[in-house]
């Protein structure tokens, strides 16, 4: 989706507000975290997408939607699978295994 160019100066710190209707056209909140990148002479800005380890579904990066573990998100529906599939907290191996000194 195109738009018209807008101009905006860069601060003496280096920023650039994005418009207002920019945002709103891409759902861009305060905090909300970005992308930066350069292509040849342009400077192109996206929002972060952050996908699921392990179901794929995209979210936000809002704490309350998952976890990052070991640099990857876990959306909240996987970790409560997760949960459900491990008997509540107890990894499934560790169901039903005996240890071999008999304690
Ligand atoms: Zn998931």
């Amino acid at each position: 989706m195109d738009s018209a160019p807008v101009m905006r100066r860069v601060d003496r710190l280096g920023r650039v507000a994005l418009p207002n209707r920019i945002r709103r056209q891409l759902g861009i909140a305060g905090h909300d975290p970005l992308e930066i990148w350069v292509n040849g002479e342009a400077i192109i800005l996206q929002r972060l997408t952050v996908r699921c380890l392990f179901c794929g579904r995209g979210a936000g990066v809002r704490q309350q939607e998952g976890v990052v573990l070991g640099g990857k998100f876990v959306c909240r529906s996987c970790i409560e699978q997760a949960r459900r599939e491990s008997g509540g907290g107890r990894p499934r191996a560790e169901i039903g295994v005996r240890r071999r000194d008999g304690e």
